[in-house]
């Protein structure tokens, strides 16, 4: 039996540090309790609450502003249009983008790029379209995407959600 070690080493307690006392997952202030990763409940409710304002927010850090073109740089569907939203709630950032600076896409009306970039999200590049400009295959077929690999665009805007 090996000898035990001088004084008592178990429950020592350790000095409080930001090693055990990580920083809230929400608002940085240093977490009370060992092994949460939030400060409060507040906190935790904000994180699960997809709020419009961040959403915005997580829009414009994928966007890539430039003098010509604002490029999309997160997901992108199979067709080259910029995807972004959580789970099963996708939109097309052309379409978001749009809506931001014009307000509600009316019903069957289209978002289509002056640009021909479909990756495109620079309000003044796009412009409504009937189903006929849309027929010419400059734009989208619009709405929340269906079909056309449903499942790898989610995973793909998951993929981008966890950066
Ligand atoms: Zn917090
Ligand atoms: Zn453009």
């Amino acid at each position: 039996m090996a000898k035990k070690p001088k004084g008592k080493t178990t429950m020592k307690s350790e000095p409080i540090t930001a090693k055990h006392h990580d920083p809230c997952a929400m608002c940085g202030k240093l977490v009370r309790h060992i092994g949460k990763k939030y400060c409060s409940h507040d906190c935790y409710i904000n994180t699960r609450r997809f709020t419009f304002e961040r959403m915005v927010e997580r829009f414009w850090e994928r966007v890539q502003k430039d003098d010509g073109c604002w490029e999309w740089t997160g997901a992108t569907s199979a067709a080259g249009y910029g995807v972004f939203g959580k789970n099963t709630k996708l939109w097309f950032a052309h379409r978001f983008s749009y809506e931001l600076s014009n307000g509600p896409i009316p019903d069957g009306m289209f978002v289509c790029h002056q640009c021909d970039n479909p990756r495109c999200v620079r309000p003044d590049h796009l412009f409504l379209g009937s189903h006929k400009d849309n027929m010419k295959d400059m734009c989208l077929k619009g709405r929340q995407s269906k079909g056309e690999a449903h499942s790898r665009i989610i995973k793909r805007a998951r993929h981008h959600a966890e950066d």
